[in-house]
């Protein structure tokens, strides 16, 4: 069996995959900021991981998956300047900052079952974890990595001579070009490891600290939660690209800062979907797609997560409808091979192991499904084709045993038709039976025979 080999931003190679204790992989995901929907974008983010998580089972390891919601103290701004964007959001809805969060968490989990994607071993939220936050700020303080200014504890990222190595930062380029919005940092690159509330208003979220009262930066919550459940060092970080320049970037340093070490052994990260005119999604904005808005077009979840096998992880995607109808239709093909083929026999080995070279290539799925297809088309018996997909669909995690056609039910004037045909059959009117059958196919519908009697539906495309 070929070996898994991932690729790593950190060192920007493809890298064979070695677990730091096998068979256990530790693997920690940036969770969504709860403060809006998903939208399919971020979503595309989760179903990468997700897939990650899955061919790394297949190959044996046990993963313990970490996955953060971040519930508090992304602020607007990358700069780390403007307003939280759960208080922001939650001064615009009326809602709490609490409600919101508990609201879209749950949103969000109904989105990730919506879409097969298997819940993370640990959920941890950022508020639950205040104390552990505080602590880890002190051990960087200690070790003489912070300053203070009037509005917060920040990291002085001229300390950590590799700062910014993940993202391959050009530090003097951006000194020189972002002094302006720098407030009371030391360098643009500095970055918020504690805030102080503002004194003239009372947050809904905030926190004594040794510092004064505020609330945790975004970054710190992710090196403090993954090293309480995953330790100082662990196997694979993962996120959205957008995360590699300032989000994880910032973690590394932390994590440095306090325990000498780069957090994880791989990074990881997914690309973006984007609109077909190059136009990113953002949650911000307000005006996106969700898993909703496809339930509501009656397009299958699961059709989109079978686009996004479409693409490798590490492209950016365009989304489209017609692709995403595409996918609908193959998702299709896909359910009737495994559910009109009967009891599955054995699995194919040979399809297996072309699928599974081409998934532990850096999970190269648009190769993998081109395995797929030729397997669905082969001119194998039904029952090994039905196996073999079975098996695949480990990875896939298309739900592809648990599908049933639905049962629609027929109009009763067409159900009338066929009580019709039915009459004339037995009292031997061929002619009659075959212009009723001629008026239910016409109507969209198709006769089946059943052992229970002939029955109605719909008419395949
Ligand atoms: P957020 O809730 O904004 O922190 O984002 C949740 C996840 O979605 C992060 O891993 C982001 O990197 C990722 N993400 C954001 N926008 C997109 C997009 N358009 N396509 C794919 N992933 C995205
Ligand atoms: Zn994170």
């Amino acid at each position: 069996m070929k070996k898994l080999q991932l690729y790593d931003t950190y060192t920007r190679s493809l890298r064979d995959f070695e677990a730091l204790n096998p068979p256990e992989v530790g693997l920690y995901t940036c969770g969504p900021t709860v403060y809006n929907y998903a939208h399919i974008g971020n979503l595309r983010t989760y179903i990468f991981e997700d897939i990650l998580r899955r061919v790394l089972t297949f190959n044996g390891y046990k993963v313990k998956h970490v996955m953060n919601i971040t519930d508090v103290g992304h602020l607007t701004s990358d700069a780390d300047t403007g307003d939280d964007k759960m208080e922001a959001r939650s001064k615009l809805t009326g809602r709490s900052a609490w409600e919101m969060a508990a609201y879209y968490t749950d949103e969000f989990r109904r989105d990730m079952a919506r879409l097969n994607i298997l819940e993370p071993t640990i959920w941890c939220k950022a508020t639950d974890h205040i104390a552990d936050q505080i602590a880890f700020i002190q051990k960087i303080e200690a070790n003489g990595f912070t300053y203070r200014t009037s509005d917060g504890i920040y990291f002085d990222t001229s300390r950590l001579p590799d700062y910014g190595h993940l993202g391959r930062l050009d530090i003097e380029g951006l000194q020189a070009g972002q002094r302006v919005e720098m407030g009371e940092k030391r360098a643009p690159t500095d970055f918020a490891l504690w805030k102080f509330s503002p004194v003239d208003q009372k947050r809904q979220m905030e926190w004594d600290s040794p510092w004064g009262v505020g609330f945790p930066g975004w970054h710190i919550e992710c090196s403090a939660m993954s090293a309480r459940y995953l330790g100082p060092f662990f196997d694979i970080h993962t996120g959205g690209e957008d995360h590699i320049t300032i989000h994880h970037t910032n973690e590394i340093a932390q994590t440095e800062a306090c325990y000498g070490t780069h957090l994880a052994n791989y990074w990881m990260h997914g690309y973006f979907l984007q609109l077909d005119d190059n136009v990113k999604m953002s949650k911000s904005s307000g005006d996106f797609l969700r898993v909703q808005t496809l339930v509501d077009q009656k397009i299958d979840p699961l059709a989109y997560r079978l686009f996004c096998l479409s693409a490798l992880y590490r492209a950016k995607l365009n989304f489209t409808w017609d692709g995403l109808d595409g996918a609908s239709k193959s998702l299709n093909r896909l359910r009737l091979a495994v559910y009109q083929a009967g009891p599955a026999g054995a699995v194919d080995e040979d399809y297996m192991e072309r699928f599974t070279a081409q998934i532990n290539d850096d999970l190269n799925m648009p190769r993998a499904m081109a395995v797929v297809w030729d397997l669905v088309r082969s001119e194998l018996p039904p029952s090994t084709i039905k196996a073999t997909l079975l098996m695949m669909d480990q990875v896939l995690g298309l739900g592809l045993a648990d599908w049933k056609p639905e049962e629609v039910a027929a109009p009763a004037e067409i159900q009338a038709l066929l009580e019709a045909r039915q009459l004339a059959r037995k009292e031997k009117r061929w002619a009659d039976a075959d212009s009723l059958r001629a008026q239910i196919t016409a109507a969209g519908y198709e006769i089946e025979d059943t052992p229970q009697g002939p029955r109605l539906k719909p008419r395949a495309a």
